[in-house]
């Protein structure tokens, strides 16, 4: 693989894995959110999948995602609403609004992730699994998800 491929390419020539690689494996698109029906604005919440590790900020079972929890959403270029669904720090969404990878991902660090949670770019540490949680999503709001951490 080109080690800057995401410099090269755009979204729509990265193959599979080169895909797959962008992700920074922050976590945060694994938080649940809430929508305003009044406003459509968009909520994250401090409130994380029940498959998603707290430590590593990885989904437990990435291959049966789909089976296990319903309303996990598979990010595509084919279905452009599920980026409305994403962190402003997001890989995706940053390249497809035409902003550059931030200076703590991954890839700008050979595949290593310290620099992402050291910036505090990922859920490490702040976050709630779903299982514990008993209530209204509204009452676990949080803002760091949007934070960009550069
Ligand atoms: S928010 Fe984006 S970069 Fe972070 S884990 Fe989710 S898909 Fe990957
Ligand atoms: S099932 Fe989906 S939302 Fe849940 S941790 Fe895995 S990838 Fe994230």
């Amino acid at each position: 693989m080109d080690p800057l491929f995401w410099q090269h390419k755009s979204l729509e020539q990265m193959n599979d894995a080169e895909w797959e690689a962008l992700c920074d494996g922050c976590g945060k698109c694994c938080l649940a959110k809430v929508i305003d029906d009044d406003t459509d604005q968009l909520y994250f919440t401090e409130i994380s999948c029940q498959l998603l590790n707290q430590k590593s900020c990885q989904c437990n079972d990435y291959q049966h995602r789909f089976e296990k929890v319903s309303d996990c959403v598979k990010i595509s270029l084919q279905d452009p609403e599920t980026f409305q669904w994403l962190p402003p720090s997001c890989a995706y969404r940053r390249l497809s609004e035409g902003r550059p990878l931030p200076s703590w991902h991954p890839l700008r660090h050979r595949g290593k992730k310290s620099e992402m949670h050291k910036a505090g770019a990922s859920i490490r540490g702040k976050t709630i699994s779903e299982v514990f949680i008993h209530g209204e999503l509204q009452d676990f709001i949080a803002w760091w998800p949007l934070d960009e951490c550069e």
